[in-house]
């Protein structure tokens, strides 16, 4: 049997079991040894973000495959390969995607989320291996925060001798410092509004740290983990001539900006964005964490069982994730 915490709105989170599935054509079950918690799912069970219910959150996650024992991470989207838009490269954005950790908790696919002792992948959905030297609270953010990352420092092209600009130092922020540093960037300035935030980010790369509201002195490439308008807009601002601003952050309705054409053209810059990512930024997070030696295991609270599900996901964070180790419960 697995089990699994099915979120049923508000503050409820109920535990349920079901039977093992036998993985039809393409498809994985795996074994979770550790989920960590993206703050995608505390937005959600706040009501900040509309989601699926009810549902078995999470998505990021490091586990075994049954069977083979192999050690993995996977991707968040469930694609078709064959619409469109997969066939353009943009699998991500599949005319038929399906996410984990984010659809309704029904029979015909029940394993879909991470707070559970198993998962199952369906077919179209990436998975790559993970060296059994990587720690679980280093493998697990890879199936989210750290692709997607991978994703928009591709979007911000070469960062070498760059002057790079990171707002939002919680997971994806501090996963984009380190990678900046490792990519030869110049200099590497974290901002946040939060000052314990910073004090982390250096460890993780950043050359100086800048509290939101300062504005920042002219930079190359700005990236936005805040998804907040006025850092959007201070961002911005902040590119010199040929700069690039890649948006992370906004994946909620919010208020719009306004951006002078003009500076855009004659001051050729870049605005684009990224939301989740493909196969490839797996592959590239799985070998970066691999190479780096940063503190990551830091980054991760110590894990729970499958019963404080609720209670981690209501909770105030402590550090950037909390983590759930569903084989911790007592069976
Ligand atoms: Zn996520
Ligand atoms: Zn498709």
């Amino acid at each position: 049997m697995a089990r699994l915490a099915v979120w049923r709105g508000g503050a409820e989170v109920t535990l349920e079991t079901v039977d093992l599935p036998v993985p039809g054509p393409g498809e994985t079950l795996v074994e979770i040894d550790l989920a960590t918690v993206c703050g995608s799912d505390h937005h959600t069970v706040s009501g900040r973000r509309p989601g699926a219910c009810p549902s078995v959150l999470g998505h990021e996650g490091v586990g075994r495959i049954v069977g083979t024992g192999r050690r993995v991470v996977w991707g968040v989207t469930v694609s078709c390969g064959s619409c469109d838009r997969c066939l353009r490269g943009l699998t991500a954005k599949c005319r038929s995607v399906r996410k984990l950790g984010h659809e309704t908790y029904q029979p015909a696919w029940p394993l879909s989320g991470t707070y559970a002792t198993h998962l199952l992948l369906p077919a179209g959905t990436a998975v790559v291996p993970v060296p059994d030297t990587m720690a679980d609270e280093v493998a697990a953010p890879a199936g989210c925060a750290t692709a997607t990352v991978m994703a928009a420092l591709e979007r911000a092209g070469s960062l070498r001798g760059k002057r790079v600009l990171v707002v939002g130092a919680g997971m994806l922020g501090l996963t984009a410092m380190a990678a900046a540093a490792d990519a030869g960037a110049a200099e590497i300035v974290a901002s946040d509004v939060e000052p314990s935030r910073l004090e982390l980010a250096v460890g993780f790369g950043a050359t100086s740290t800048l509290r939101a509201g300062q504005a920042p002195a002219p930079v190359d490439v700005a990236l936005d983990f805040s998804g907040a308008a006025s850092a959007v807009e201070a961002a911005f601002g902040a590119l010199d001539i040929g700069g690039s601003l890649v948006l992370v952050g906004s994946v909620s309705p919010g208020r719009a900006i306004s951006v002078d054409p003009e500076s855009i053209v004659r001051g050729w810059r870049t605005v684009s964005g990224v939301h989740n990512y493909e196969p490839r930024h797996l592959e590239q997070a799985v070998a970066f964490l691999a190479a780096s030696e940063r503190p990551w295991a830091e980054l991760v609270e110590e894990p729970v069982g499958l019963e404080q599900v609720g209670d981690v996901l209501r909770s105030e964070l402590g550090r950037p994730r909390a983590s759930v180790r569903p084989r911790s419960d007592p069976s």
